[in-house]
């Protein structure tokens, strides 16, 4: 189904404030709430404006809408993947859509979410485990450089005992409490008053069956904690704030699917270059004598060093360009950005008494 326009959905303008877009947010909120309104596309409409408003509310994901559409929001396609089982973008991190129902009506770290039965989307998501995040420093250097890394994690996976079914005996029954619903209606102090919602049961975790007999590994979660060496690769020409992605890298969850492991790489700044996209920036000190003569000079590269040749009268500030020393261009394995060195000239604060009987000599000519 097309996906529409979240400013349409909550008719505001693209340039609303934050406050104005609260406030028709909780209008239609009010509106469509399935337990106020029934009608049929009640729901739906619930559901999107709640997409919409958790996109348009979070200043980071609102830009990345307004620059890239609902694609932007989508973090990577799972399917896009290139060979070491990383994925990369430029501009920011690719976030998860998997929030917006826990994050709702301040329920930030509770469990308890709204759970409509929103079409298959949402039933699948329900079903899936938790994405993992974890940060990585490099160093400019390692970062230019790429390479493999070991990242030592904790994770959910599935119980080997019970096979990840939570039960001894590998078989489950119908819950008593939801009678197999894997739904409770419960009431739910919000900003809208008291409501009465239909929540997840409490009992089975929305799973609508509890083990037959609780497996003594895992307590009947059906999960256990495991330490695992995950093997990052990291592309030469990294940045700040790069995202990598590993499929099923994340938590299991009960009969369902992993979740995702995101590592974001923060790469320190080096002392000798400025990145810019591809291309370095650099600044050389050059002896006075040299500019004004020419001659040759050992410039700074990620690698090691080229001769950088200075023409004779190089002004202060002059640019050269160093083809192909920039930063590896990622996803083009061999090709590199380029590297601008920048000329400082350097004037000698003191002389000795010869140089000075020179420079007297030249200022008298
Ligand atoms: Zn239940
Ligand atoms: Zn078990």
């Amino acid at each position: 189904m097309e996906k529409k326009d979240y400013y349409k959905v909550l008719g505001v303008k693209k340039d609303s404030k934050k406050e104005d877009i609260k406030k028709a947010y909780r209008k239609l909120v009010k509106k469509y709430h399935p337990d106020m309104n029934k009608d049929d596309n009640a729901e739906e409409k619930f559901r999107e404006v709640q997409e919409a408003y958790e996109v348009l509310s979070d200043e980071k994901k609102r830009q990345a809408y307004d620059q890239y559409g609902h694609a932007g929001t989508q973090g990577f396609d799972p399917r896009s993947g290139n060979g070491g089982g990383y994925q990369y973008t430029y501009g920011g991190a690719p976030f998860d859509m998997g929030d917006i129902f826990n994050t709702f009506f301040g329920g930030g770290g509770s469990n308890f979410g709204f759970d409509f039965g929103f079409g298959d989307r949402q039933q699948k998501r329900n079903n899936r485990g938790e994405d993992l995040r974890y940060k990585m420093k490099f160093s400019f250097d390692e970062a230019m450089k790429g390479g493999e890394y070991t990242l030592n994690m904790k994770r959910k996976v599935k119980c080997t005992k019970c096979d990840g079914i939570g039960s001894a005996n590998k078989k489950r029954k119908t819950c008593d409490v939801c009678k197999g619903t894997g739904r409770e209606r419960r009431v739910q102090n919000s900003f809208l008053g008291q409501i009465a919602v239909m929540a997840q049961c409490s009992k089975c975790k929305g799973m609508g069956t509890i083990p037959e007999e609780e497996c003594p590994k895992c307590g009947g979660s059906g999960l256990e904690s495991k330490s695992e060496e995950v093997k990052i690769k990291v592309p030469a020409g990294a940045y700040d704030g790069m995202v990598l992605r590993f499929r099923e890298g994340g938590n299991a969850s009960l009969d369902g699917e992993y979740g995702d492991l995101f590592i974001e790489l923060e790469v320190e700044p080096s002392e000798i270059f400025e990145r810019r996209g591809n291309d370095l920036y650099s600044v050389e000190s050059v002896p006075i004598h040299t500019a004004v003569l020419g001659g040759k000079r050992d410039v700074n590269t990620i690698k090691d060093s080229v001769k950088l040749k200075i023409p004779r009268g190089t002004q202060p500030g002059t640019i050269f360009r160093v083809k192909g020393e920039g930063s590896p261009i990622l996803g083009k394995e061999g090709e590199r950005g380029d590297l601008y060195v920048r000329v400082d000239i350097e004037i000698p604060k003191r002389l000795k008494k010869e140089e000075r009987k020179l420079w007297e000599k030249l200022s008298d000519m």
